[in-house]
């Protein structure tokens, strides 16, 4: 993504140390967060995560037992949600049902005391973004469930907030119409360029929208980064297993050579990491690689030199189309995956019962932190 709003741009919400209990649970627990003008910032985690809490924190529904909510550098805490320049689109459309799709998307306006002319320019404007120009006089019922969200993102950037809160606004919608609006969504943001915080649970869906994604689990933020960055170089635990799928491998540091972690495990050949933090001979760690970075190996094949490479036993084949899923059992980390594309026979890399090596490029084994709730 070229036009990438990063971190050069101004800082327009940041959360210090914000910490929300709901009786005796704390649902958000002292998070930090920046996020840029004109980011797609997704926060990303599972249910009950605290995600929505942070959502309502920012849009000023709940306030915070600890810390400070700034918006352009203002603290918004005892800020009443009329008074914050922030309109939030929910999973539930919430149209109103009475009125035509133009008079949503005008509802804001008007109470902005946009009249006349200027009024129909800027609802013609904003029907046109989301592509609904034609619906202007159908009610919400007449609508599809994705046509009706399109109004609601219309309604909520009408009235121009300097930011826009979405919670899980496809969480509604099917897979198919859930894929074709977040290329809608997308498109959207990159012509208006109002910030969006979007919250979900759907990976995919956070790696294909955002420019950066912060990662929670049980009220922490675990990760904050690019799409690449959360993918590639999950810094815990809890991220590479929340975020596709991941080997991970218990394993004790036996070395460090240079730039370079070695690790030991049962069954392994070698186990190498790039060196991320203090690794201490002896320490107990954990390492991931993605299921698309190994290659399988038979004993009549070496792999490259210096790759990584751990024995196992191939358990099951899965043909999915776009790869062949192999499932290895090994004694270094249980039962890890390969995904390998354009196997030409399965035979090729293994049938079950057969004895392989898997092994890939240790630029690629990623050593990983404790996770929250570790
Ligand atoms: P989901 O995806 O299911 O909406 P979430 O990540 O958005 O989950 P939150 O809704 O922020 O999670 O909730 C975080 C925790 O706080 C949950 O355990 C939830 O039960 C609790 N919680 C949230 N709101 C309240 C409330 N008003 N009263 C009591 N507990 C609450």
């Amino acid at each position: 993504e070229a036009s990438t709003p990063d971190t050069y741009a101004p800082v327009e919400i940041g959360l210090h140390g914000v910490t929300k209990r709901f009786s005796d649970q704390v649902a958000v627990d002292g998070i930090d967060l920046e996020v840029h003008e004109g980011e797609f910032f997704s926060v990303l985690g599972p249910s009950g995560c605290g995600k929505t809490t942070v959502l309502r924190m920012i849009a000023g529904f709940v306030d915070p037992d600890e810390g400070r909510i700034e918006l352009d550098g203002n603290d918004m805490v005892g800020v009443p949600p009329y008074r914050r320049d922030v309109n939030t689109v929910f999973q539930s459309y919430a149209l109103f049902p009475h009125m035509s799709v133009w008079d949503n998307v005008a509802y804001g306006l008007r109470r902005k005391s946009v009249r006349g002319a200027e009024l129909t320019k800027r609802v013609g404007e904003h029907l046109e973004l989301v592509r609904l120009s034609e619906f202007a006089k159908r009610r919400p019922a007449q609508l599809s469930g994705g046509q009706q969200q399109r109004v609601a993102i219309a309604r909520a950037l009408a009235a121009g907030p300097q930011l826009l809160l979405l919670d899980e606004p496809l969480g509604a919608l099917d897979a198919k119409l859930r894929k074709e609006l977040q290329i809608e969504l997308m498109r959207i943001q990159r012509e208006v360029g109002t910030t969006f915080l979007y919250v979900t649970h759907d990976q995919e869906e956070a790696l294909v929208l955002s420019h950066r994604i912060a990662v929670m689990n049980a009220g922490k933020v675990e990760q904050v980064g690019y799409p690449e960055d959360v993918y590639e170089r999950p810094a815990t635990r809890f991220v590479a297993g929340f975020i596709g799928t991941s080997n991970i491998l218990d394993a004790t540091v036996s070395g460090v050579d240079g730039a370079w972690v070695e690790l030991d495990a049962p069954g392994v050949e070698r186990l190498r990491a790039r060196l991320n933090q203090t690794a201490r001979h002896g320490q107990r760690v954990a390492a991931t690689v993605r299921p698309e970075k190994v290659h399988l190996y038979d004993d009549a094949t070496e792999p490259p030199a210096g790759w990584c490479v751990l024995r196992g036993v191939v358990k099951d084949v899965v043909y999915t189309g776009v790869s062949t899923q192999f499932v290895v059992d090994t004694p270094a980390g249980g039962e890890l995956v390969a995904f390998v594309q354009n196997a030409r026979r399965i035979d090729d890399a293994g049938a079950p019962g057969q004895p392989v090596r898997m092994a890939w490029d240790p630029e690629f084994t990623v050593l990983l932190e404790k996770s929250a709730d570790d």
